[in-house]
């Protein structure tokens, strides 16, 4: 059965819908979209691929089900629990419509051709995908994590044969080749057939004992500590792929690889855009008054910020000081000065800014006269 497109792409994002889209939303843009790409109208090269996806997306978000798991777990919530098979079936009364709608044929017509029809086989390990989460700390340092997920894996014992070792023999009926050959004579003619072996089934070799450790299935359902590596500057939807540490492919007998998608977690002062910092900085309409260089921690030390009187609402860049790339180059922080009042205020402080008050009133009153004065 062949697995669901594992790329970093969004199904939201391939539908060009938000994430709280309507369905009638998600059936409108998948229209639009179908017109615009289905190969029968498009002849570019992409458009096979394109619609194949957009079909892919749809097929998952127009079902509730399957939109609550895409939700939660992303593609890794559909992976085990659907085959692509599966995916498109409950959902083909919506495709027939549409595709009748559009012109394009019926469903069984559309899925044979784009997805190779029912029930075949892709000798191909498929990849699985987890999503982990990683504050802006691991990102910006880059750090070590382990993730437990579980996992059907070749068993160890047996190496996914299913037998004890030591107890596997040729199979006695077909002396090992997994071939039936009968003759048949029709007339003055014969005919040759060549089956699969009944007792073996085209293996050739038989079983005499199941293995002990997965009692034959040649699989084990475990949890699996997995830990890799974060580099520095990693982003939301980067995806760290681990070679051979996914999912066993039955069809097959080798583990496919795992793919870790990176989910950004917000911080409680700093904003992320892309390699910028974006940091708000409470300040004192006195300390913007006099110009003072104020103390800012970010997350490697400390930065001095210069305030201004004539911009203080501008950003204030401080270049080099943002998010580490995965190139090893480094964004910029940008500071935005946000006035705020001191508090609390003691009576002694009270008073203070009281005389610095009317003495502010004389100015400001100035000020204000040579604004609405016109
Ligand atoms: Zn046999
Ligand atoms: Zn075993």
């Amino acid at each position: 059965m062949e697995a669901l497109s594992y790329d970093s792409e969004d199904y939201y994002e391939i539908l060009g819908v938000p994430r709280n889209a309507t369905k009638e939303e998600i059936k409108r843009a998948y229209r639009r979209l179908a017109l615009k790409y289905h190969p029968d109208r498009n002849k570019s090269p992409e458009a096979e691929e394109k619609f194949k996806k957009i079909s892919e997306a749809y097929a998952v978000l127009s079902d509730d089900e399957k939109r609550r798991l895409y939700d939660m777990y992303g593609k890794a919530g559909l992976q085990g629990q659907y085959s692509q098979e599966d995916i498109f079936r409950t959902t083909r009364f919506d495709f027939e419509e549409i595709l009748r709608d559009l012109g394009f044929g019926d469903f069984e017509s559309f899925f044979e051709r784009f997805f190779g029809g029912f029930g075949r086989t892709r000798r191909e390990p498929t990849a699985t995908l987890v999503e982990v989460e990683v504050s802006l700390e691991e990102a910006f340092h880059g750090c070590e994590k382990t993730i437990h997920i579980p996992m059907r894996v070749p068993c160890h014992r047996c190496g996914g044969s299913g037998a004890e070792p030591g107890w596997v023999e040729k199979c006695p009926t077909c002396g090992g080749s997994g071939q039936r050959v009968s003759h048949r004579q029709v007339a003055f003619a014969y005919f040759t057939t060549v089956t699969p072996c009944e007792n073996c089934k085209g293996a050739g070799q038989v079983i005499r004992k199941k293995c002990s450790n997965c009692r034959g299935s040649g699989v084990l359902e475990i949890i699996e500590r997995v830990t890799f590596t974060i580099p520095r500057g990693v982003d939301e939807g980067h995806i760290i792929t681990l070679r051979s540490r996914g999912m066993l492919d039955p069809s097959t007998g080798v583990r496919g690889d795992l793919r870790i998608r990176v989910r950004m977690m917000p911080h409680k002062v700093f904003r992320r855009d892309g390699d910028k910092l974006i940091v708000e900085l409470p300040v004192s309409p006195s300390e913007v008054a006099t110009g003072r260089v104020v103390k800012l921690k970010t997350l490697d030390g400390v930065v001095d910020v210069k305030l201004s009187p004539n911009n203080y609402h501008k950003p204030i860049i401080i270049r080099g000081r943002g998010m580490p790339r995965i190139d090893g180059g480094r964004g910029d922080l940008e500071v935005r000065p946000r006035i705020q009042l001191p508090t609390p205020l003691s009576q002694e402080q009270k008073e203070f800014y009281e005389q610095l008050s009317s003495v502010e009133y004389g100015l400001m009153d100035e000020l204000r006269d040579r604004i609405f004065s016109n």
